[in-house]
C-alpha cells in the first residue's frame, strides 16, 4: 500500500492541491454511510460529504444497487439521435421538482459543463431571435466551475489568475451582505437596463466555495425581478445548493420570482456518478424549437446522459423525496443551527450562520478572509487528527453532512468545534 502512495506522489495529479503538497494523503480504501476508511485504519467522518457531493452516505446500498442493475443492461450509449428509459425517467423527477415553468433538462456531466451549457444556451437564445445580447451580470465573490466561461462569471483571483486577460468581461455587482442590499440593488438596477445583457448568474442565496457567504432571499426576489422586467434571462446555480442542502429541496424554493435557467450537479447522483444537469422554462426552450441546424444547440458530450448516472440519480431522487431523508435533513438543519445559536457571542469569531443542514462559521484572523489564509492548514490538520474531514476555505470552516449523519456524530464534529475554537489564542 505504501508503495501505492509512493506512486501517487509520483505520478498522479490532485485537483486544487500544490504538487508539493506537504500535507498527508490518505489512501481510502472503502467507505460506508459517513466513514471514510483508510489503508492505515484510521475511520474518517466526510464532514463535507466528498466535495458536496454525497447525499445519501457512502456505498448506499439503494444506490449501488441501481448502478449495478444498469450496468448490466445498458452501460452507455450515445446521446444524439438516441435515448434511454433513465434519462427520460430522470427528467420527469426533476422537472416535477423545478417550479412548473421549467419544460426540458440538458444533460452534461459535472458542474461547470452545468453552467456552460446555461450561458450557452442564454447567449444563443438571444442571437437566434437577432438581439445578439452578449454580456453577463455575476456577483462578486461567486464560483461557478474552472471552464473559461464558468471561471470568466466568477470570482477573479487566485484561481483565474493565471487566465485574466483571456476571460470574456462580466459585469459583477457587489455581494448583497446583510444590510448593504439597497447598493447592490442600485447596481444592478444601473447595469440591467444596459440593453446589451443577456443572462444574470448567481448561487442562489449560498456563495459556496467563495465562504459559505448567505444572503437574503428578499434581495434575490428584487434582483431577479428587474432581471426580467429587462428581458435578463436568471440563471440559478444550483450545483451546490440542490438537493436538500438549503433544507429545501432547491434554493430557489425560497424565492417568489422564477429563475429561468437552473444549473444542477453534486448531489444529483447522490455522490456516485458525475452528472450535469441544465433545466431551463419553456420560453427558453421555444426559442430552439425549429428543425434549423442554425438553430440547433451544438453542445454536447460524450457522456452525455450516462444512463449509470441517471440510473444513480433516479434512486437518490426516490431517496431524497422519501420521509426518512426528510426527516433527517430537518434534524440535521435544526441541530446545525441550535449549535450555531450556541457559538454566538464567541469571541473567536467573526460569524457563525446557517441554512438549511448548511453550518459555516468564519473563525477571527489576523490576516484577510479569504481562501489562501494560513488557518486554512491549521484547521484541517486539527480536524484530522481527531476523525474529521473538514476543507475549510481558508478561514471559514463548515460543515455540510451527508443526510444520514447520526445526531451522535453531527454533536461530535460540534464538540471538536468548540474544541478547536478554545485552544486558539
Ligand atoms: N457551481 C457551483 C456553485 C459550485 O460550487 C461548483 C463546484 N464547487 C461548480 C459550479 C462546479 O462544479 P464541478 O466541480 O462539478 O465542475
Amino acid at each position: 500500500m505504501d508503495d501505492l502512495i509512493s506512486l501517487d506522489r509520483k505520478n498522479v495529479w490532485h485537483p486544487f492541491t500544490p504538487l508539493q503538497s506537504t500535507l498527508p494523503m490518505p489512501l481510502v480504501t472503502k467507505a460506508e454511510g459517513v466513514y471514510l476508511h483508510t489503508q492505515d485504519g484510521k475511520r474518517i467522518i466526510d464532514a463535507v460529504s466528498s466535495w458536496w457531493v454525497n447525499l445519501h452516505g457512502h456505498c448506499n446500498p439503494v444506490i449501488a444497487e441501481a448502478i449495478a442493475v444498469q450496468a448490466q443492461t445498458l452501460e452507455h450509449v450515445i446521446f444524439a439521435g438516441f435515448t434511454h428509459q433513465p434519462a427520460i425517467e430522470l427528467s420527469q423527477k426533476l422537472l416535477s421538482a423545478l417550479p412548473s415553468s421549467f419544460s426540458r433538462v440538458f444533460y452534461s456531466d459535472n458542474g461547470s459543463t452545468a453552467v456552460e451549457v446555461a450561458l450557452k444556451m442564454a447567449i444563443q437564445y438571444w442571437h437566434d431571435r437577432g438581439e445578439p445580447k452578449r454580456k453577463i451580470i455575476a456577483i462578486r465573490g461567486g464560483y461557478h466551475g474552472d471552464t473559461f466561461g464558468s471561471m470568466s462569471v466568477a470570482e477573479r483571483g487566485l484561481f483565474t489568475a493565471p487566465f485574466s486577460d483571456l476571460l470574456f468581461e462580466t459585469l459583477f455587482i457587489d455581494f448583497p451582505s446583510p444590510g448593504m442590499e439597497d447598493d447592490t440593488i442600485q447596481q444592478f438596477k444601473e447595469l440591467v437596463n444596459r440593453g446589451d445583457v443577456a443572462a444574470f448568474i448567481f448561487e442562489p442565496l449560498v456563495q459556496a466555495a467563495g465562504g459559505m457567504r448567505m444572503y437574503s432571499s428578499s434581495c434575490l426576489d428584487t434582483l431577479i425581478g428587474y432581471a426580467r422586467d429587462a428581458s435578463v434571462i436568471c440563471i440559478a446555480d444550483e450545483v451546490f445548493t440542490g438537493f436538500g442542502r438549503t433544507g429545501k429541496t432547491f434554493a430557489i424554493d425560497y424565492l417568489q420570482s422564477l429563475a429561468d435557467i437552473v444549473a444542477l450537479s453534486k448531489g444529483v447522483t447522490g455522490g456516485f456518478m458525475p452528472l450535469g444537469v441544465t433545466a431551463c422554462a419553456k420560453w427558453i426552450a421555444d426559442g430552439f424549437d425549429s428543425p434549423a441546424l442554425d438553430r440547433t444547440f451544438f453542445h454536447g458530450h460524450s457522456y452525455t446522459a450516462n444512463p449509470l448516472a441517471c440510473a444513480a440519480a433516479n434512486a437518490s431522487f426516490n431517496l431524497l423525496m422519501g420521509a426518512e431523508c426528510q426527516e433527517n435533513i430537518q434534524r440535521i438543519s435544526r441541530q446545525q443551527l441550535e449549535f450555531s445559536l450556541s457559538l454566538k457571542g464567541n469571541k473567536k469569531i467573526i460569524d457563525a450562520r446557517t441554512l438549511g443542514t448548511i453550518l459555516a462559521i468564519e473563525v477571527k484572523t489576523n490576516h484577510e478572509s479569504n481562501y489562501a489564509n494560513s488557518l486554512r492548514t491549521t484547521i484541517y490538520n486539527f480536524f484530522m487528527e481527531r476523525g474529521i474531514l473538514m476543507r475549510p476555505l481558508g478561514n471559514t470552516l463548515y460543515v455540510l453532512p451527508p443526510y444520514v449523519i447520526t445526531r451522535e456524530a453531527l454533536t461530535y464534529i460540534h464538540k471538536c468545534i468548540e474544541e478547536f475554537l478554545d485552544q486558539l489564542a
